[in-house]
């Protein structure tokens, strides 16, 4: 147990010490070696990232016995006292149980005398912004004629709530959330110096569920060897914070990789079994998938703590660059749609089904296999007699009239797009061919979908142009489709699944037998 002090052992005692901050810290010990100060002092930045060990570092710095300094001895009585909490110059206020006018004229009526043993005296007011209109009043008298034996050290979460008139007279500093690798980092050498054990994936989930402050971190890490019996062990770690172990989704993006629905949602099936957050779930896929970028396009970057690498390299290898870039942004998009998803269930297992709608086909026999096991290969467009440029109208499969029309001039426009990718494949599932020629093909797309246009088009003329002819020109209208494009064929043809599916339910004694005896409801029905 004695362990359970580091994030008070390890609290910054000089400048030195403070892990981040660099311009913060910078700029403060510029000022005081030039002599340059400031009346007024100003922290802005979220909970937990500094703020008021960066006034006490100052404050210090402002009563070392070896004089005014940026580097505070850290032994003189002042530094020592002020370390301990017990220095009669140092005035710590928090505003957010502090708030009457009168205390506040009480304390700043002692501004006006001469300090007691120290050079300064410092105010520290924690949470600024909630102190009251009127001890504003009171303390903006005290900044407009400042005694020259004052310092004020304001700090606050929410710098806009701090009237513009004492904004104005204090020298402003955003201290910022600490990226997780910089925490990280940090946690190692502690952990080190304190001779605990450590596993770094363990140090990389602690640093993330700190969120930008180092405190936090040292707080959880306290926590982790409590839990862990003097050792830092990364699964301990996971379930002691309850997140997700990163290698709970990989089956996730290998079903997606796979092309396998079922499989999918089974895998999501087991995570809500979990009681796991939806939420924290979509999260670390982001971040899963944001790993796997990095390892498609900057391997070198990838550390090599990384939890799962070889996993983590072995799928990159799988999903091409551009449909991991769209299921990131599905993933986030997700995300932010939870709150409006019909329960946080439905939310997840759609925004993967969106994902699984973006998957590219799988190839070769695995996918015909499927075909034929799923007995929809009728419903379904053969990939083997997809369509070259010269395939002949009538000896390609068709299963809507609509579908037929595209077949002019002999380019079967829904085979080709089911064999693209990625946003391609959905820029031109939106297409419809208005007419082609040796040397030019025009399609035609809703303006609704201007966007994907505007991303994909490049792409897509130069995959048609790879596939159909290098001199092919490719020219894009706007308009309507008349339900001719291959997304509108494949809704129509969902739809009609549906209804047959509903029609048999319908038709289907056993069921209608059901329902009258047992007085139950059909709630939903799923095509096979
Ligand atoms: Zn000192």
């Amino acid at each position: 147990m004695s362990h359970l002090v580091l994030a008070r052992k390890w609290r910054p005692r000089s400048f030195a010490e403070v892990v981040g901050q660099e311009h913060v810290v910078r700029a403060l010990s510029n000022a005081l070696t030039q002599g340059r100060l400031h009346h007024a002092y100003l922290f802005t930045g979220t909970r937990g990232v500094g703020k008021t060990t960066l006034a006490r570092i100052l404050a210090k710095c402002l009563n070392c016995a070896t004089g005014l300094t940026a580097t505070p001895c850290g032994v003189c009585p002042a530094c020592q006292d002020i370390e301990a909490g017990r220095f009669v110059d140092l005035i710590e206020i928090d505003a957010a149980s502090y708030t009457g006018v009168d205390n506040m004229r009480e304390v700043l009526e002692n501004a006006q005398y001469a300090p007691t043993i120290g050079r300064y005296k410092v105010y520290i007011i924690d949470e600024v912004h909630m102190l009251s209109k009127s001890a504003f009043n009171a303390m903006l008298k005290t900044l407009e004629e400042p005694p020259a034996h004052v310092v004020f050290v304001l700090a606050t979460t929410d710098p806009q709530k701090v009237p513009v008139t004492v904004l104005s007279r204090c020298l402003q500093f955003n201290l910022k959330q600490l990226p997780a690798v910089r925490v990280a980092e940090h946690l190692k050498h502690v952990l080190n110096a304190e001779g605990v054990p450590f596993e770094p994936g363990a140090l990389s989930l602690l640093a993330r569920a700190a969120a930008g402050s180092m405190r936090d971190a040292l707080s959880l890490t306290d926590q982790a060897i409590a839990y862990g019996g003097g050792r830092v062990a990364e699964s301990e770690t996971g379930t002691m914070l309850g997140v997700i172990d990163q290698a709970y989704l990989y089956p996730l993006l290998e079903a997606l990789a796979d092309n396998d629905g079922p499989r999918l949602m089974q895998e999501a099936a087991r995570i809500d079994e979990r009681g796991l957050s939806f939420d924290a779930a979509l999260q670390d896929l982001a971040s899963l998938l944001y790993q796997l970028s990095l390892a498609q396009t900057v391997p070198e970057a990838v550390s090599a703590d990384t939890p799962e690498r070889d996993r983590l390299f072995a799928l990159a290898r799988r999903l091409d660059g551009e449909t991991v870039q769209l299921y990131y942004q599905i993933a986030t998009l997700g995300r932010r749609d939870l709150e409006w998803a019909p329960d946080e269930f439905a939310g997840f297992s759609m925004t993967l089904l969106r994902m699984l709608a973006f998957t590219p086909e799988a190839k070769g026999e695995s996918a015909e296999k499927r075909q034929l096991e799923s007995g929809r290969q009728g419903a379904r467009y053969n990939p083997a007699t997809a369509v070259a440029a010269a395939a002949p109208v009538d000896s390609t499969p068709v299963a809507d009239a609509a579908a037929r029309q595209e077949t002019s001039g002999g380019l079967d426009w829904i085979a080709l797009t089911k064999r693209l990718t990625g946003g391609v494949k959905q820029l031109a599932s939106h297409c419809t061919v208005l007419d082609q020629k040796p040397r030019l093909l025009r399609l035609r797309l809703p303006e609704l979908q201007k966007p994907l246009l505007e991303s994909f088009g490049d792409k897509l003329r130069a995959t048609l142009r790879d596939r159909l002819g290098e001199d092919l020109r490719i020219e894009f209208e706007f308009g309507d489709t008349a339900g001719a494009a291959p997304a509108q064929v494949a809704a129509r043809e969902q739809a009609r699944r549906m209804a047959d599916a509903e029609a048999a339910i319908e038709a289907d004694p056993f069921v209608q037998t059901v329902l009258k005896q047992c007085d139950a409801k059909v709630t939903q029905i799923k095509p096979l």
